[in-house]
């Protein structure tokens, strides 16, 4: 997999996809934001992310003012709204990405973990599918059609089984986690 946001990752985005898994994750930094000239003062709203919020700051004022104005992204999550730096986007094989704050972002993360397990399923089932009952070649087939079709097919198990041992290393280091949270 080549990645997906190998291509269309714009400057402004930091980071590189998460280590955690092979679905992307890309950091925008409001700092960053602001330094490439996507908003300025009075900037209410980063159009498709989020909110934006201005708020007085005394740290990193230009020299000579005592204060100046921070810009800060609401977390767009109705159920959130936290005032952050930093959002994640998840960019999904299809659609528009998605943005959160890093709490909400743990806290969606094994739903998204859990629906590309569900999504390479039914992808490798697709494939499997085309090949016919098996385990010979159906006979109106060209060989090289069902020799390209069964390589698909294995291509798909594997982003299968990457899938499902990626979930569930996330679920032993959340596990990991709360242990060590409750000293257990
Ligand atoms: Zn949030």
């Amino acid at each position: 997999m080549g990645g997906v946001g190998s291509g269309r990752q714009p400057a402004w985005l930091t980071g590189s996809p998460s280590k955690e898994t092979t679905e992307d994750y890309f950091a925008l930094d409001i700092r960053e934001a602001k330094r490439y000239g996507l908003i300025a003062p009075g900037f209410e709203e980063l159009p498709g992310i989020a909110r934006i919020e201005w708020i007085t700051s005394g740290f990193g004022a230009p020299q000579g003012s005592d204060c100046y104005l921070r810009p800060w992204f609401r977390c767009p999550r109705k159920e959130c709204g936290k005032r952050v730096a930093i959002l994640y986007g998840w960019i999904p094989d299809t659609g528009a990405p998605s943005w959160a704050c890093r709490t909400c972002r743990d806290l969606c993360y094994p739903v998204e973990m859990g629906n590309r397990v569900e999504r390479a399923g039914i992808k490798m089932r697709k494939r499997r599918a085309r090949l016919g009952p098996g385990p010979e070649k159906p006979k109106r087939m060209r060989h090289d059609t069902f020799v390209r079709l069964g390589h698909q097919y294995l291509q798909a198990v594997k982003e299968y089984n990457e899938a499902g041992r990626e979930s569930i290393a996330h679920h032993l280091k959340q596990m990991e986690q709360e242990r060590i949270k409750f000293d257990l």
